[in-house]
């Protein structure tokens, strides 16, 4: 049996993996700034002696800001922020001023904790603020992550982590610069079905993947929304939904592709002038696999299939917020329904205040956006095969 890769499992072998081989001019994280967290409450340190003034208490929980209170925030990150144990919802940054009053109410949020689009950047001054998660439109996602890190937060931002791999690179500069941590919004690193493929896959439970496919779709509504819109969206379907795809295959192989093809197909509708509408891709691995790939915006599935030498493995629904389910040549998986988005955010604030290893770093963010950017030079030329530039 194959030794497990556990790639990505850390920002720390990720960076050390990456690095290695085709990031190496990468501009690597920072280290922990412990001074962004560590600071005592008013009581406490009303309470500390001399000593202990010097060595700030740690806190036990986080504070977590959320930049945007669309559906995302409000139907699973501000639910999930009352089932955390190492972070809470400690304040809002919004522009619509109801719904402030509406989440003052339902959470408790301090007046000194809601910030509007304008007055963002004094988040800096908020001892109550540790974090700073990103849940805006995809092309703000880069401007709000490197504004966090200026105000000295750490920082989760949503998928995908921008719209190009130079805002990528800039955001991890701007993280590293302000010695804060950088998190993408990858919560299936931390939910159990997939952490069963990642088992199954890159321990070669059945033997070597043989084949492997994947699919992430649904039919898009309202045809004014940010995420036809270009300049918003970055992309269509591929960068919101497809992207799970591009995760869901190196995670399952512990690999990352160094080659795909990629075409589009359009059905005309008035909706997708903009963006892309369905694409399909296949990518290359190392290990001489072929990683077969669909995704839409006018179409349903959500699937994630292996076939390996001595039997199959597979989920069907693979990426939403459950219920997922799961099967494997042998039998029914059967894990328990979680809370993605709580256990992703305490690694998170975990990863801040004891050191940890997150696995879904802004690099990993970065990794998918290189292959992203290849999809689309693969259409444009044609459908050619397109080498991935895992550039820096
Ligand atoms: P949404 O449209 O429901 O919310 C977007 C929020 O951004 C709204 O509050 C809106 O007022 C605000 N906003 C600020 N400036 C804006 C502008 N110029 N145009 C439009 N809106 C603006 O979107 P959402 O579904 O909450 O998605 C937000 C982000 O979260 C996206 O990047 C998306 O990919 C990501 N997301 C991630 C997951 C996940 O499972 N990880 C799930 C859903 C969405």
């Amino acid at each position: 049996m194959k030794k497990p890769l556990k790639l990505f499992s850390s920002r720390r072998k990720f960076v050390k993996r990456f690095s290695q081989g085709v990031g190496s001019s990468l501009l690597l994280p920072s280290g922990l700034a412990l001074s962004q967290w560590s600071c005592a409450t008013k009581s406490q340190q009303g309470e500390q002696s001399q000593e202990q003034t010097e060595t700030p208490a740690k806190k036990d929980r986080l504070g977590v800001a959320l930049v945007g209170l669309g559906s995302y925030s409000t139907g699973q990150l501000a639910p999930a922020l009352q089932q955390t144990e190492k972070c809470y919802l400690a304040g809002i940054v919004t522009g619509t001023p109801s719904k402030a009053e509406e989440w003052k109410k339902n959470y408790n949020i301090p007046e000194a904790n809601i910030y509007n689009y304008d007055n963002y950047d004094e988040l800096a001054n908020n001892p109550d603020i540790d974090i700073i998660y990103v849940v805006l439109p995809n092309s703000m996602h880069a401007e709000y992550t490197i504004r966090a890190a200026q105000a000295g937060k750490h920082v989760i931002t949503e998928k995908p982590m921008a719209t190009s791999v130079e805002d990528c690179e800039r955001m991890i500069a701007a993280c590293k610069e302000n010695n804060v941590e950088l998190g993408v919004g990858y919560r299936l690193h931390y939910e159990p079905y997939n952490q069963e493929m990642m088992r199954l896959g890159q321990e070669e439970v059945f033997g070597p993947v043989k084949s492997l496919e994947t699919g992430f779709a649904f039919n898009i509504g309202d045809p004014t929304q940010w995420r036809l819109d270009k300049e918003l969206a970055g992309g269509g379907a591929l960068m919101d939904v497809g992207i799970y795809t591009i995760q869901g295959a190196c995670y399952t192989l512990g690999e990352q592709p160094v080659s795909l093809v990629a075409q589009e197909f359009n059905s005309g509708n008035e909706k997708f002038k903009e963006v892309h509408e369905t694409i399909e891709f296949s990518m290359n691995f190392p290990s001489g696999l072929t990683s077969k790939h669909e995704t839409s915006y006018s179409k349903s599935y959500n699937y994630l299939k292996a076939e390996a030498e001595n039997g199959w493995f597979q989920l069907d629904r693979a990426y939403d917020y459950g219920p997922l389910s799961g099967k494997t040549s042998e039998g029914e998986m059967d894990f328990p329904q979680i809370r993605e988005q709580a256990v992703h955010m305490d690694a998170f604030a975990d990863s801040v205040m004891n050191g940890t290893t997150f696995k879904a770093p802004g690099e990993m963010g970065l990794r998918d956006m290189c292959i992203i950017e290849a999809i689309y030079k693969s259409i444009e030329n044609g459908n050619t095969e397109v080498d991935i530039d895992y550039r820096s």
